[in-house]
C-alpha cells in the first residue's frame, strides 16, 4: 500500500484509503480455523440480522458461514451437523452473536499499521464513527507519542546510563588520544558540518565528533574523528553518521579521514564486534559501585544480547554470567 507523502512531523505516517471508521466482523472458520474479516461498514449488525442474513464465504476454504450450511464437525452425530437440526441452528446463533454481540465484539483497521485488530486493540475516541475508537491503535499510538513526547522513564534513562558506562569500559584501552592540531590542519580549522571556522585556543566552541559513536562500541581513533563546532556536536550526538552527514558529506569525510565509507554511510548502525568483550566483561564485573553483583551480572548480560555479543565471551565468561 503506498504510503502518503505528506510532511507528518513524527516521521510515523498514515496510509491512505484505509476506511478507519469501518467496523470490520473477525471470525474463525468453522472449516479450516483461518481468521477472516467482514468490513460491515459504518452500520454495526445486530445478532438478530446476522443470524438471518449473513452468509460470510471463508477465503482460505471457501466454506459458506451461514444458518443454511451443515456444520462440518466430524466428531459430532451426522444428525447434529444438519442445517435444519436444532443443534446446528442453536451453534449458527451463537456463531454470529460472539461476531456481532457488542460494540466490541467487532474489529477495526488500523490507518498506520494497516492491521486488522480487535476493539480494544484501540483507544477511545467519542463521537468518532460507529465504535467511537481513534483510527490507529494502541501500538501505533504508543509510538506516535514517544515522538510527539519524548519523555523517557526513569528506568530507560538508567538503562541507557548502563549502556553508556559498560560502553565506555569496553572501549577504555581502544581510545586514541587526538592530536589537535592535526584534527584542525586536516579539517582546514572549520567545522566539517557548517564550515563556520573554529578557533582551536577556544576550546568550548569546538568539539571532536566520534563519527562512529562509542554507543555502538566504535573507539575514539584518528578516522574516526572528525571536527565539528560546539552546537553541530550536539545535534550529531550518538548518531549513526549516515543519519547526521549527507552522502556527499560521507565521501569528503571518508577522505580526509580514511574512514571505511560503506561503514560510515551504512543506513543502519552496525555494532563493532571487533572488540575484546570478555575484558570489557571483567571491568564492569569489578567496578566497585553501589549496585550489587548480581544486579551488573544481568545488566550487563541484558546489553550483551542486545549487542549480539554473546558469542564472543570465552566459555569461562559465558559460564560466569549463566549463558549455557
Ligand atoms: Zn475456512
Ligand atoms: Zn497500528
Amino acid at each position: 500500500m503506498a504510503r502518503r507523502k505528506t510532511v507528518n512531523k513524527t516521521g510515523i505516517l498514515r496510509v491512505e484509503g484505509i476506511p478507519y471508521h469501518d467496523a470490520w466482523v473477525a471470525y474463525k472458520c468453522v472449516s479450516c480455523q483461518e481468521m477472516n474479516y467482514v468490513q460491515v461498514g459504518q452500520q454495526l449488525l445486530t445478532p438478530q440480522e446476522a443470524i438471518e442474513n449473513a452468509v460470510w464465504k471463508c477465503e482460505n476454504c471457501g466454506y459458506v458461514h451461514s444458518k443454511e450450511t451443515d456444520l462440518p464437525f466430524d466428531n459430532w452425530e451426522e444428525e447434529y451437523n444438519s442445517a435444519d437440526s436444532t443443534t446446528a441452528l442453536r451453534f449458527w446463533e451463537g456463531f454470529f452473536r460472539i461476531a456481532t454481540e457488542h460494540p466490541e465484539s467487532y474489529w477495526k483497521q488500523c490507518n498506520v499499521c494497516t492491521r486488522i485488530l480487535p476493539f480494544n486493540a484501540f483507544s477511545k475516541h467519542s463521537d468518532w464513527g460507529p465504535l467511537e475508537k481513534q483510527m490507529e491503535c494502541r501500538s501505533c499510538k504508543g509510538a506516535i507519542n514517544a515522538v510527539l513526547n519524548p519523555k523517557r522513564t526513569k528506568e530507560q534513562l538508567h538503562e541507557s546510563a548502563v549502556r553508556r558506562r559498560i560502553a565506555d569500559l569496553f572501549l577504555e584501552e581502544e581510545n586514541e588520544s587526538i592530536d589537535f592540531k592535526d584534527l584542525f590542519k586536516r579539517f582546514d580549522g572549520r567545522c566539517f558540518k557548517t564550515k563556520e571556522p573554529l578557533d582551536i585556543n577556544k576550546r568550548d566552541t569546538w568539539a571532536i565528533d566520534h563519527i562512529l559513536p562509542s554507543k555502538y562500541l566504535y573507539p575514539l581513533k584518528k578516522e574516526n574523528a572528525a571536527l565539528l563546532s560546539r552546537s553541530a556536536n550536539e545535534n550529531k550526538r550518538d548518531k549513526w553518521p549516515s543519519k547526521f552527514y549527507t552522502n556527499n558529506e560521507l565521501i569528503d569525510l571518508a577522505k580526509i579521514t580514511g574512514a571505511n565509507i560503506a561503514l560510515i554511510s551504512s543506513k543502519h548502525p552496525i555494532m563493532n564486534h571487533n572488540i575484546d568483550v570478555n575484558r570489557g566483561v571483567e571491568r564492569y564485573l569489578q567496578v566497585r559501585e553501589k549496585s550489587d553483583l548480581p544486579k551488573r551480572i544481568k545488566e550487563i548480560k541484558k546489553i550483551l544480547q542486545v549487542y549480539d555479543l554473546v558469542e564472543n565471551l570465552s566459555a569461562e565468561n559465558k559460564k560466569l554470567l549463566g549463558f549455557k
